[in-house]
């Protein structure tokens, strides 16, 4: 395997070791050193680990106008053995790929993307915090560069890899409100590409949601509003009657998260049954009416497992004892276990550093 060793200039004002890592707050906090690349008459150049800098960007560049960017989020871990494990990033990769096609930009070559996060990692590992469930969150994005105005590919672009050590996420067990006016994907659209836009799009309805008393908004489909499909930028998982149900990928509305399919797989594993496939708003009523439904949950890598305790489809309510559920905490154990390096990783999903 030929390993790519990408030229790196050292911060000599390093925010490390002064910078207090009890103080870190997700997305706030950035390490002292960046991945950069330039893709300019068809290639990648420049490529460049170097300090955590703004830089410039011409007023006229298509990415502030026409939204033609993308972006990952990945996790690293240490664990109590001091080893540096990166979260399944070979899945995280395609998936860049995939929205890049979609929003008409180049594919990154897995050299640069697996290996330059590698590389950055390695020389950052005094930023990934070893506390329980801290980590370093790895944001790769590609940005269009061309100083240009008219509505048309860039033929420029940029790849960069930043750092963020995350604390604790501690996040409280959400209220939400099933959508059924606003919509976040439609079938023939972006919603299964990780790009700006569709995080654009979705504020206003959250905030409308968030005024009426709830936390986040669950998306249903755009034609009807009859299905469910994720809850605001997280996968979503239902346990009713002792099974999990998790809308299927097909339509190309929900987003194939790394989180939900390493969920699926664990679940199996520990014994439930999980179906992929569309989940009604009426059949979800039906199954409360019936004492059937037990928990909903988002799943995605920055809270990892979140907690529902109210579900709410107009004025009929849904509430669930946080403090009695049973697959999702034992699904947030069980995730959080692996990464830690506390179980067996029996499918190789812990990339060492
Ligand atoms: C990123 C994201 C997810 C979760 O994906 P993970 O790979 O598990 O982090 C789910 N839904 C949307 C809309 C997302 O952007």
């Amino acid at each position: 395997m030929s390993t790519h060793s990408i030229p790196v200039i050292i911060n000599q004002h390093p925010k490390l070791p002064s910078f207090n890592m009890n103080e870190i707050a997700f997305g706030k906090n950035f390490t002292d050193h960046m991945l950069v690349a330039d893709y300019e008459n068809g290639e990648w150049k420049n490529m460049q680990i170097k300090p955590y800098a703004p830089f410039e960007v011409d007023p006229s560049c298509a990415t502030l106008h026409y939204g033609q960017t993308i972006f990952e989020g990945i996790k690293a871990f240490k664990n109590e053995k001091e080893e540096v494990v990166i979260f399944r990033p070979d899945q995280n990769f395609i998936r860049f790929n995939t929205s890049a096609a979609r929003m008409q930009m180049p594919s990154v070559p897995e050299w640069l993307f697996m290996d330059g996060m590698k590389q950055l990692i390695e020389l950052e590992k005094a930023w990934i915090p070893n506390k329980p469930d801290a980590s370093l969150y790895i944001r790769p994005f590609m940005i269009a560069m061309d100083p240009f105005l008219g509505v048309r590919p860039s033929a420029t672009y940029k790849f960069m890899i930043i750092l963020g050590p995350s604390g604790p996420y501690f996040s409280a067990p959400m209220k939400i409100l099933i959508e059924e006016h606003y919509t976040r994907a439609t079938p023939g659209g972006v919603g299964f590409a990780k790009n700006g836009g569709n995080y654009g799009a979705s504020l206003f309805p959250v905030v409308v949601a968030q005024e009426k008393g709830y936390d986040q908004v669950l998306w249903t489909d755009a034609i009807e509003h009859k299905f469910v499909e994720e809850v605001g930028m997280m996968n979503v998982m239902f346990v009713m009657d002792g099974k999990v149900i998790t809308p299927s990928l097909e339509r190309g509305t929900v987003l194939k998260g790394v989180t939900r399919d390493s969920s699926i797989t664990l679940l199996r594993e520990m014994g439930y049954e999980v179906e992929e496939r569309n989940l009604s708003v009426a059949e979800i009523v039906e199954a409360h009416k019936k004492g059937l439904f037990q928990e909903v949950f988002g799943v995605g890598t920055a809270a990892v497992v979140s907690y529902i305790s109210r579900l709410a489809h107009g004025e009929y309510v849904m509430d669930f004892d946080v403090n009695n559920l049973k697959v999702a905490p034992a699904l947030k154990k069980q995730l959080h276990d692996l990464r830690m390096g506390n179980i067996v990783d029996k499918h190789n999903w812990l990339y060492h550093i």
